[in-house]
């Protein structure tokens, strides 16, 4: 999946004197760190971060590679986008519970290289902190990714429809109760990123977030399939096709008649 930077200092100066004007925009690969550094032709220089959530973005990038078809790439994005996904609600409950950043990052890692630790810790702490246990991955759903990521299962396309609606429903009410009860925390950690580049940074910066197919099925409790409609529509705004599990090619073949 590809995202697009723009530069927004030429965009914003040109803009104010003229009607038209020439926007530099880099198309770029998604970086872990969410943090796009672009000098434009023009030399201007800017630095642009992804406040999208990381499990948001493995979210997107899951439903990219579905409709690229991309199928075993698609479970594991979709597998990765729930486990941070647990990691963003305790970041949150620890927001609440106003625990220092430094102390946060002690305490995970201890637990960071293991996601059976986070699903555990995930699982206990909002027990504790709800008062009932969170819907967990159904365990056709876990065998399903398992066989996909360690045994080379190439799963078929309504597999990975399963899966990622599965993903959803374990996503969706869970995150409804975290906005419902931790609004302010929740905000925070989302922009924790943003903060924390424009304190170590002095030059301008942009904050941008990607339409997220996770967050349009969560808040107009819309199925994986909708989403996955609009995202088709919106990569064909962009000539983007989608294959999703098939596709058919027409190719014209022209018979040259050899001469006796
Ligand atoms: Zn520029």
């Amino acid at each position: 999946m590809r995202i697009e930077i723009d530069c927004q200092i030429c965009s914003h100066n040109e803009s104010k004197e003229k009607s038209s004007f020439v926007r530099y925009a880099r198309l770029c690969s998604v970086r872990d760190d969410g943090i796009y550094e672009f000098e434009c032709p023009e030399g201007h220089r800017s630095i642009t971060v992804l406040r999208t959530p990381k499990h948001e973005v493995l979210f997107a990038i899951a439903s990219n590679a579905l409709l690229d078809g991309y199928l075993r790439e698609a479970i594991a994005s979709f597998a990765a986008s729930l486990e941070r996904f647990y990691e963003f609600v305790i970041r949150v409950i620890c927001r609440a519970k106003s625990i220092p950043q430094k102390d946060i990052e002690k305490c995970w890692k201890s637990i960071s290289k293991q996601s059976e630790r986070q699903l555990g810790a995930f699982t206990m702490l909002w027990f504790v902190e709800i008062g009932d246990p969170p819907d967990l991955l159904p365990n056709k759903m876990i065998e399903l990714r398992n066989q996909v990521i360690h045994q080379g299962k190439v799963p078929t396309y309504q597999e990975c429809i399963k899966f990622g609606q599965a993903v959803i429903d374990v996503i969706s009410p869970i995150e409804c109760t975290m906005l419902d009860k931790f609004p302010d925390n929740h905000k925070d950690e989302c922009f924790a990123l943003s903060r924390y580049v424009r304190a170590k940074h002095e030059q301008p910066l942009t904050i941008l977030s990607i339409a997220s197919p996770l967050s349009a099925a969560i808040q107009e409790d819309i199925s994986l399939e909708i989403c996955l409609e609009r995202l088709c529509l919106h990569r064909r705004v962009q000539s983007v096709p989608s294959i999703g599990s098939e596709i058919i090619k027409s190719i014209a073949v022209h018979l040259v008649q050899q001469e006796i």
